[in-house]
């Protein structure tokens, strides 16, 4: 069995459909919960899939320093390991060996680095980087890429995109043929059109099963964001998935979506969990805030998830001030259902051919805020 994509509908550029996979089906626009380290900080496996994520991401960079490619695939593979049958997309490893190491050197062959954990040697190119996906199991794998990054001057963005589209040939190449598997093609060309129609045209010659845009939310700014997504996905094969890394904010999700984006992944509503902040249809709401300590209200009286169904704003302040485990839990749980609700609602709307109502509907309730101070 391959994985493959179905369009089951359209409304403006936004599309809904779903990707098929030999370990079940991704609703599209789907939003991909971050587990970094083999999980999904504070959740259980179960617990994610009650939000309604059908695909998580794992990262490449960690997972191959610690605890190894290897050792995953000798405990049968990341899926087993983690508890997690459902599909599951990995990154290339670039992004993070570019942000996250002080000592790297790039190279045509690839990135030499030391391990921000114990200072290891390191050398990650497009083949390693297919080989550790293959060894870790994931369902969709993405080329090796240089994320280029921003602001970047129109000579140094071509350089960059140039060598990325030299590594995603190499990533095709190493991939092989591997039924059941995707691997993603990664666009490049920062905020330049020519440069970014370009990479696409490159990516499509070389033939790809999905493909990303790449280099966006590094810091550019909402407004640029979109700028580059009114006209790069439409660069992309309109019959394969579009995924953007690294997005987003609710607003960001629901603005990429309407510029016909179908997949993304962030670590923002499990993070912000762990500190107190909760994302809802009125905004974020901080419950580090000494305004909730004594409100007997739940987070979001219209939520289902356990956080609101069962405990109140006083509560939910008290264990995040307190820092009990169990605030970072109820909160991420929290986070993860609101941005699965809002992917629900934007696959219904795209079906209705009702997104622009709920658009409106989406931006009107977050201008209201938070309910008032008792
Ligand atoms: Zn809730």
């Amino acid at each position: 069995m391959t994985v493959s994509f179905r369009r089951l509908a359209t409304d403006g550029k936004a599309r809904t459909g779903v990707i098929s996979t030999p370990r079940g089906e991704i609703r599209t626009p789907a939003f991909m919960p971050v587990g970094t380290a083999a999980t999904v900080k504070a959740m259980l496996p179960e617990n994610v899939r009650a939000t309604g994520a059908d695909i998580l991401l794992g990262n490449t960079y960690h997972l191959m320093l610690r605890p190894t490619a290897e050792r995953i695939a000798r405990l049968g593979g990341l899926h087993r390991f983690m508890n997690w049958e459902r599909p599951i997309l990995t990154d290339s490893g670039g992004f993070q060996v570019m942000s996250l190491t002080a000592l790297r050197k790039l190279t045509e062959e690839g990135v030499r680095f030391k391990s921000h954990i114990d200072g290891s040697s390191h050398h990650l190119t497009p083949e390693r980087s297919m080989e550790i996906q293959r060894l870790l199991g994931s369902d969709i794998v993405m080329a090796f890429d240089e994320c280029t990054p921003f602001p970047a001057d129109e000579k140094t963005a071509r350089k960059s995109m140039e060598l990325s589209m030299r590594w995603a040939q190499r990533s095709r190449d190493a991939f092989g043929d591997r039924p059941g598997h995707a691997l993603f093609g990664i666009q490049q060309g920062s905020v330049f059109p020519d440069q970014r129609a370009e990479s696409a045209e490159k990516l499509r010659a070389i033939d790809f099963d999905g493909y990303a845009v790449g280099g966006l939310a590094v810091g550019e700014g909402q407004k640029m964001m979109f700028d580059v997504l009114d006209y790069a996905p439409n660069m992309l094969p309109e019959e394969k998935p579009r995924y953007l890394m690294g997005v987003g904010k609710p607003d960001d999700i629901v603005g990429a979506v309407e510029r016909g984006i179908d997949m993304m992944d962030c670590v923002l509503p499990s993070r912000s969990g762990r500190t107190g902040q909760a994302f809802t249809r009125r905004g974020v709401v901080n419950l580090r805030n000494a305004r909730h300590a004594d409100d007997p209200r739940p987070l979001d009286e219209e939520c289902g998830c356990p956080a609101c169904r069962s405990y109140s704003r006083g509560y939910l302040h008290h264990v995040i001030r307190a820092q009990e485990i169990i605030g970072s839990m109820l909160l991420t749980w929290h986070n993860l259902h609101y941005y699965q609700e809002l992917m629900q609602g934007l696959r219904d709307a795209i079906a209705a051919e009702a997104l622009a109502a709920f658009v409106r509907d989406f931006h009107a309730t977050r201008a209201e805020g938070d309910i008032d101070i008792l």
